[in-house]
């Protein structure tokens, strides 16, 4: 009886069936094995799902191809990498396909499949930790968390670490040290960093401590330059892997600690085809190898902090800035007091601020957490609002691009002069972005040397680097930016935050944006007071009772409020989440296969009725992107284990039900432990 496999190609959703020669040892097969293929006009690698009989065959059995051969990648990936992987696939419910491109990036994988190379790798080359320069002297709060991480290093074994400290208290400075201990017991480290190409501060620190003996991996280097960092690591050549979340699978065979700096970031998150989270994949993957792990921030996610408080991770706390630097003052100003308003949301104790400041020959930072100009438009005469065409999102206006743009899927089109509607001239724009900031200070203090930082001005390659360095050579006054103005810089001469309206995130339609709200305004005031001279932070609401202002910059009081609200409306941490999206360009299509998968659901959690609530399907907040209508399921329970059987029962069901129909393509999305619901 000829034997079968199930099979993923790359990224592609659905699987494929091959007929496995005699030559290969079936018993032999696990999942995520490689496996070469004749697939379309060439040869492709595949991952092996499982074993199946003719019966489940969907390809035309005379048409059936065969698998060539067991892919013998000259490049093999550290074994606990497999199995860190294979975690993910299951974990996330992910085609293993996908996750394994993602240990064996395209550049790698396309260079065996052209022409299977014979290349050897060389084995450890030793690091000369002598060369290594010697680091600043640690204070005793920072000597006490590097003293008990290192202590863990030396004995080995799983080690999770939450290392809490304030903005400005020399966590950096504790990984550095504690991975040239690191290496001093022959291992390796690697470093996940948000979003790389934002923090080159963070990776010229490194670089400088360090040397060559770093590899940094990130989606703006050139293929070839991924290739030669990605083949340093495997080489153990480089003996630091730094990157953001996909630096994780760097193919490194002696890990001695993974470091999670700023890991509340969402962007840990993917939100694409692997829908992982790299920080709680850290936490497994040094389970696997028996490392230590260390999770920082000055902000914890809920979730680490919740399992530093019941024992899970050790809590280690910096609660000092170094050098017994202040922490900066920080004042609420009520713009609902319209009198107060000079020009659009710039207030005028603001503004005697920013006046002080630059009399002072300090720095500022301005943070508002939208680009553009304004992000609304509206017919003063009839009340027709301007909306993307793809989304139901409404149009920013980008005055220096004259266009009105949708920050969602890219849709533009040139900014109108009148309504298309009633041919009115009354056109109204509200909100405020930092195109518009950007103008009205520049307005108002025409002297000042201004920089503007968001997705906008740092397109180009180099942009971003420009403004960071500018700001650090003090040839700049102001910066106004988003969130990227609250990415861990360093800047010693900014005195001043000046956050421009909290409010935005504040009202997003999720059960996170309290928690996001905090942690972004918490970093962004940490970027002032960093030098000398004490900072002040100016933070403008148009809700000052907010509980959220009462307690920020102090974590703790906030959580513990947080954490109360989280336990009633089960919530994580005290409740995992999986999240269905299904969306269609036909929305009675979609919201009928919605409800039918909803019922499924719930029928079967009834049945096992152990605490899962299955609610939904309701559209969601988008409900309309990329010309898709989209609805979504959300399931609740305690136990995710017991989760995921509830949904891959439901959804053998629901897609024999669809068996026949499933061209129609409604796409569903299955998002574990979904960090936006949105
Ligand atoms: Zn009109
Ligand atoms: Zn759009």
């Amino acid at each position: 009886m000829p034997l079968y496999v199930e099979v993923t190609i790359g990224r592609l959703p659905t699987p494929f069936h091959y007929r496995l020669p005699t030559s290969i040892d079936s018993a032999s097969l696990t999942l995520g094995d490689c496996l070469l293929v004749p697939f379309r006009s060439g040869i492709k690698t595949a991952y092996f799902v499982r074993l199946i009989d003719e019966t489940e065959v969907e390809t035309d059995i005379k048409k059936i191809k065969d698998v060539l051969s067991i892919s013998h990648t000259p490049f093999p990936l550290p074994p606990t990498l497999i199995k860190l992987l294979k975690w993910i696939a299951e974990y996330y419910l992910a085609p293993i396909g996908s996750v394994m491109e993602a240990g064996f990036p395209s550049f790698i994988k396309e260079r065996w499949e052209k022409k299977s190379s014979k290349k050897q790798t060389p084995k450890i080359a030793l690091v000369d930790t002598e060369k290594i320069l010697s680091s600043v002297p640690l204070n005793a709060d920072q000597k006490k968390a590097y003293t008990e991480i290192s202590t863990a290093i030396e004995n080995g074994g799983f080690s999770p670490f939450l290392l809490h400290g304030v903005t400005g208290s020399g966590k950096t400075e504790v990984y550095l040290q504690v991975i040239e201990k690191t290496l001093a017991q022959h291992k390796g480290a690697i470093v996940l960093v948000p979003e790389i190409g934002l923090t080159p501060q963070l990776v010229a620190r490194f670089r400088s401590r360090f040397g060559d003996k770093i590899a940094v991996l990130h989606s703006q280097l050139t293929p070839k330059e991924r290739y030669d960092e990605w083949l340093k690591i495997h080489e153990n050549k480089a003996v630091i892997a730094i990157g953001a979340r996909s630096g994780l699978f760097a193919p490194m065979s002696n890990v001695g600690v993974i470091i999670v700096d700023e890991e509340h970031d969402a962007s840990y998150k993917q939100e694409d085809y692997n829908r992982y989270n790299a920080r709680d994949a850290a936490i497994v993957y040094a389970k696997l190898l028996g490392a230590t792990v260390v999770l920082g921030s000055a902000t914890p996610s809920f979730e680490s902090f919740y399992n530093g408080r019941i024992g899970k991770y050790k809590v280690l706390t910096l609660p000092h800035r170094v050098e017994e630097r202040a922490m900066p003052k920080i004042t609420m100003i009520d713009l609902r007091e319209r009198a107060t308003w000079i020009t659009p949301f710039l207030t005028q104790r603001l503004l005697t601020a920013v006046e002080e400041r630059l009399a002072r020959h300090e720095q500022i930072i301005l943070f508002i957490n939208r680009r553009g100009h304004t992000h609304s438009f509206m017919c003063g005469d009839c009340g027709q609002k301007w909306q993307c065409k793809n989304c139901s999102v409404s149009l920013t206006f980008h005055k220096r691009k004259k266009k009105l743009l949708c920050h969602y899927c890219g849709f533009q089109q040139r900014a109108p002069e009148d309504c298309v509607h009633c041919k009115g001239t009354r056109l109204l724009s509200m909100g405020i972005g930092t195109e518009q900031v950007e103008e009205e200070m520049s307005a108002l203090f025409p002297l000042a040397r201004i920089l503007r930082m968001d997705r906008d001005t740092t397109v180009k390659k180099g942009a971003h680097h420009q403004i960071v360095s500018a700001m650090s050579a003090k040839t700049a006054d102001i910066l106004i930016g988003t969130q990227m103005v609250a990415k861990g810089h360093d800047f010693h001469c900014v005195t001043l935050v000046g956050i421009v309206c909290a409010d935005f995130s504040l009202n997003f339609p999720d059960f996170r944006s309290s928690e996001r709200t905090f942690q972004l305004l918490a970093q962004v005031a940490g970027r002032t007071g960093r030098g000398e001279q004490k900072g002040e932070v100016l933070i403008q609401t148009f809700q000052p009772e907010h509980a959220l202002f009462q307690v920020i910059p102090k974590y703790e009081p906030f959580y513990d409020t947080e954490l109360t609200y989280r336990k009633d409306a089960h919530y994580p941490p005290f409740t995992k989440l999986i999240l269905l999206i299904l969306s269609h360009t036909k929305e009675e299509q979609v919201e009928k296969e919605a409800e039918q998968l909803a019922d499924i659901l719930k029928k079967i959690s009834t049945k096992i009725s152990n605490g899962i609530e299955v609610l939904g399907p309701a559209p969601a907040p988008i409900t309309r992107l990329r010309n898709a209508y989209r609805y979504q399921i959300l399931i609740k329970g305690a136990n995710q284990s017991l989760l995921k059987s509830v949904l891959e029962q439901a959804l053998n069901t629901f897609h024999a039900q669809h068996k026949k129909t499933s061209q129609r393509g409604v796409r569903l999305t299955i998002d574990v432990d979904p960090q936006n619901l949105i």
